[in-house]
């Protein structure tokens, strides 16, 4: 497909798509699938390109359990220092234009730790707290990016909180 004008602009913050390949807990395709989402179907991305991806992710999920916003501010500085340049508009093979901030030569690691970790500290200031988190409903362990609502978000899904609100009902009423 060489027509660009298909392509379409991305549905999802960099930090939705973490939130994705997070919670594809390393199964392949549910990763690459996140990536060509995210991409508008503009790129193909490779195995070894996943592998990296799924392994960049998970070393950044421990920041969906900080609470902390001086902590989880201090651990995403770490993360642009090393794998963040100066930012620069791209649009390499013919895609729309957009960001990259990671370190040449060019590295997928790099790639998606510099665009997730951006993603986060720019919501975290815009927001002025962790809108993100992991699904408190025991057994799920998702996380999510709290993106889209004004309140704090405490389940991954409604189908989450429906159950926990559920579970405790019945626990009232048995008593
Ligand atoms: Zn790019
Ligand atoms: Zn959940």
């Amino acid at each position: 497909m060489d027509d660009v004008t298909s392509v379409s602009a991305p549905r999802h913050s960099a930090l939705e798509r973490l939130v994705a390949v997070v919670n594809a807990r390393g199964q392949s395709e549910s990763i690459r699938s996140a990536l060509t989402d995210f991409a508008g179907g503009a790129e193909s991305y490779s195995d070894d390109a996943v592998t990296a991806v799924g392994r960049a992710a998970a070393t950044v999920e421990a920041l969906f359990d900080v609470g902390d916003i001086d902590v989880a501010a201090a651990q995403l500085n770490d993360i642009l220092t090393s794998t963040s340049s100066a930012p620069r508009l791209s649009n390499h093979g013919g895609v729309r234009w957009h960001l990259h901030l990671d370190t040449q030569p060019f590295d997928w690691s790099r790639w998606f730790l510099s665009a997730s970790a951006l993603s986060m500290a720019v919501t975290l200031s815009d927001h002025s707290r962790i809108t993100w988190g992991r699904c408190a409903r025991p057994g799920c362990g998702l996380v999510f990016s709290g993106l889209g609502r004004g309140s704090a978000q405490t389940y991954c899904s409604n189908r989450c909180g429906s159950r926990v609100r559920m579970a405790k009902r019945r626990a009232a009423a048995a008593h």
